[in-house]
């Protein structure tokens, strides 16, 4: 944003009043006789242009123009399937494996997730394998596994749509299509997404900036998508102590800044268990609508991702801790 003062305008003052509203600002160079103009940076504080237009000595106010109207005017709280998802709203959990592994096996964990309150059942019938030579999830036939297992124990479906010619199959068996991390700039996956007109889970790419991810939301919403949620699943940094690096920082600025429902996945960002309870804690207090939390009955044989997914009974445990606000055994 740029102000302009007008002729003659005490300077200082200005620049007292927008810091006084958290502004980081700073003067531009500018040739003598013209007005001064003060560059307002971009991570400032959400103030109203026409605020800033009413401090005396201001002449003018010129703002970007909005980037992501839709997603823009897609405030806090969406339904999808008929479950509500941030706005204040109980936070929803998606929980099961990484890949679904057979049809006994999502039925069985369904039954088990569901009386925990677990509304969405997630699993992976196409996955995206960093090897080709890794695990490439079971296909077309376990999106049937999943609606099937969902539909046995009332929950609903999430699952990735790998590709293009993924679209189709997984729009006509889930209740939302997950974007992966590495597909969120795919931008010929999103348009497709968005004409399937279901909701979406969008995740952040691992090296994208919080505008990018918006921008992609944006294009699901332009091309149909009637709900878009964000999921934080970690973003690439230079320390590998941790999988990925879970930017709570952004999750609080979509959440409490931009008002859009967005979900943590702390399975993914952490890449190992025994961290995935503190950051889901930590992720609901930075304003998670909810958690994605990879879930298996048996973690040491899972087919992929087996070192970070939750057994069953820590899952349960987590769930608690996030009814009560504090982890097992009170806040020491
Ligand atoms: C997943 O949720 O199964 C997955 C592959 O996640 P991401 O795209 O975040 O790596
Ligand atoms: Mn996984």
């Amino acid at each position: 944003m740029i102000v302009t003062l007008k002729p003659g305008a005490e300077v200082s003052r200005v620049l007292g009043e927008l810091a006084a509203r958290g502004l980081w600002v700073s003067a531009l160079e500018r040739a003598p006789g013209e007005p001064a103009l003060l560059l307002v940076a971009p991570h400032s504080a959400q103030v109203d242009p026409r605020e800033l237009g009413g401090i005396e000595g201001v002449l003018g106010v010129a703002a970007p123009k909005p980037q992501h109207p839709r997603v823009t005017a897609q405030r806090a709280r969406v339904t999808v399937a008929g479950v509500p998802i941030g706005g204040g709203a109980e936070p929803v959990w998606m929980c099961g494996p990484c890949s679904v592994e057979s049809e006994q096996h999502a039925r069985e964990l369904a039954e088990q997730l569901r009386p925990l309150g677990v509304l969405f059942l997630r699993g992976g019938a196409f996955k995206p394998r960093t090897s080709p030579y890794a695990f490439q999830g079971h296909g077309e036939p376990a999106l049937g596994w999943l609606r099937r297992a969902a539909d046995a124990t009332g929950m609903r479906v999430v699952t990735e749509a790998l590709g293009e010619e993924h679209v189709a199959p997984v729009a006509e068996h889930a209740d939302m299509v997950q974007v992966g991390s590495r597909n969120m700039q795919s931008f010929a996956l999103l348009k497709a997404v968005g004409r399937a007109g279901k909701p979406v889970l969008l995740k952040r790419g691992m090296a994208a900036t919080v505008e990018e991810w918006l921008l992609a939301g944006e294009y699901l919403l332009q091309h149909g998508a009637p709900v878009v949620v964000f999921c934080e699943r970690g973003i690439r940094s230079f320390d590998a102590s941790t999988r990925n690096l879970i930017d709570l920082g952004a999750v609080a600025l979509l959440s409490h800044v931009y008002h859009q429902p967005v979900i943590v996945d702390p399975s993914h960002a952490a890449g190992r268990r025994d961290l995935v309870a503190p950051l889901a804690r930590a992720a609901i207090a930075a304003g998670a609508a909810g958690l994605m939390v990879e879930t298996h009955a048996d973690p040491a044989h899972a087919l992929s991702d087996g070192p970070q997914a939750l057994p069953l009974a820590e899952l349960a445990r987590l769930v608690g801790e996030i009814k009560r606000g504090q982890p097992d055994g009170g806040v020491s």
